[in-house]
């Protein structure tokens, strides 16, 4: 890495990443990334902080070397509004916990508030947005990531929803009580349940966005068929890289999901962007779920996630670029165009497998330099950094108001 300082009425101190480093970097291009950054409006539909300071609070409000998500690197990096992910594993579910944990990530969203009120701000609306977006605070919204918490209490759901969900992430990587998931072989209700079909109305009604990431494609199709506002994919790439990766949008499912109004927020993860490191990543996870099962360690506690990281570092699959993360928005781009694709990083979710260029939430400039450099214009730009999810969100809002 190498620091350039570029003199434009402004003093401008601007990191230049390993694979800008050669020489070939167009400074006047980076500053218009930087500057556009400032200026624009950068929605992070994925960030998964409220899990790490359950596990151990530090300062959000100043800058750490904690993850990839603090008020001094989001700022830094332009960003806007970061949906803050309300996790709970499928190993919850199983122990009848899941309510209970989500209720205390969302506290913990909302102390961050209360402890530093010139810095963070709680969004719940299109409105809370407009109000607050020239605040020079970030504005934090909420998102569901696992629908386990609402356990079969379609009450509960509305009472996330006063409580600020404004997503829900119907399963994680096990089926659950409302749908199949991507990631699990055993495909319980070939779709969604009975009950996961009254969650998709209600969440309708109530104006909260159906995010299909982690979904099976038959899951996927049963929302489609019943949903009656457009849909998210809050963090995930597109399967034309990772062929047979069904955890990514397939093409078939971009085109259903872009002719309904939704929007795919492009991850970040290496194993999501390249069929390479996809390959290895998920050699890998067969090795790790073989260890946690001969040493009786549960998937999803502590134990199991230092395990996790540990091997991970000691058997890197490699690390993808800014570029890769350029061709996903590329290919949604060139298959349904501009108005279909947007961000959800998920930083502080996947650690080591960030991309070269992508590390942590002040290098959103980096992707944009990536898109001006391929000759995505300034409004072009504006959609996919934030304005084509607040399309959705909008109509998502005005459907539910259809409905009271
Ligand atoms: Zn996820």
């Amino acid at each position: 890495m190498k620091v350039i300082t570029i003199l434009s009425g402004l003093l401008l101190t601007i990191t230049v990443d390993a694979q800008f480093d050669s020489g070939k970097i167009d400074s006047d291009l980076m500053l218009k990334a930087h500057q556009l950054a400032k200026e624009i409006l950068i929605i992070d539909t994925h960030i998964d902080l409220p899990d790490w300071l359950y596990d151990e609070w530090f300062d959000v409000s100043t800058s750490s070397d904690y993850g990839e998500f603090d008020f001094v690197r989001a700022n830094e990096g332009g960003l806007n509004v970061a949906f803050m992910s309300v996790y709970t594993s499928p190993q919850l579910e199983i122990e009848g916990k899941s309510k209970l944990k989500a209720d205390s990530l969302i506290r913990i969203v909302e102390r961050i508030e209360q402890l530093y009120p010139d810095k963070f701000k709680i969004v719940r609306s299109i409105s809370d947005i407009d109000r607050f977006k020239n605040s020079n605070k970030i504005l934090l919204a909420l998102g569901m990531e696992n629908g386990s918490p609402i356990e079969s209490d379609i009450d509960n759901l509305r009472k996330y929803y006063q409580q600020g969900i404004r997503y829900i992430t119907l399963s994680h990587y096990k089926s659950n009580h409302i749908c199949d998931s991507a990631n699990d072989p055993e495909r319980k209700w070939n779709g969604l349940s009975p009950f996961g079909e009254e969650v998709v109305k209600e969440m309708n009604r109530l104006g909260i966005m159906i995010d299909v990431s982690h979904i099976s494609d038959s899951t996927f199709y049963d929302v489609m068929r019943l949903s009656t506002a457009p849909v998210i994919a809050s963090h995930s790439c597109c399967r034309f890289f990772t062929p047979g990766f069904e955890r990514n949008i397939s093409d078939e499912m971009i085109l259903e999901l872009a002719k309904n109004g939704g929007v795919v927020q492009i991850a970040f993860a290496g194993f999501f962007l390249r069929e390479d490191i996809n390959k290895r990543y998920l050699q890998g996870e067969e090795e790790i779920k073989e260890h946690l099962k001969n040493f009786n360690i549960t998937p999803g506690t502590d134990s199991a996630w230092q395990y996790e990281s540990q091997y991970w570092k000691e058997n890197p699959v490699g690390q993808a670029t800014v570029e890769d993360v350029a061709n996903h928005i590329d290919h949604i781009v060139k298959l349904v165009g501009v108005d279909y694709v947007g961000i959800g990083s998920d930083f502080n979710g996947v650690g080591e497998h960030l991309p070269i260029g992508l590390e942590d939430t002040s290098r959103y400039p980096n992707l944009i330099y990536e898109l001006l450099r391929r000759g995505y214009t300034e409004k072009d730009i504006r959609k996919i950094f934030g304005e084509n999810l607040i399309r959705v969100w909008r109509q998502v809002e005005e459907a539910a108001a259809g409905t009271e």
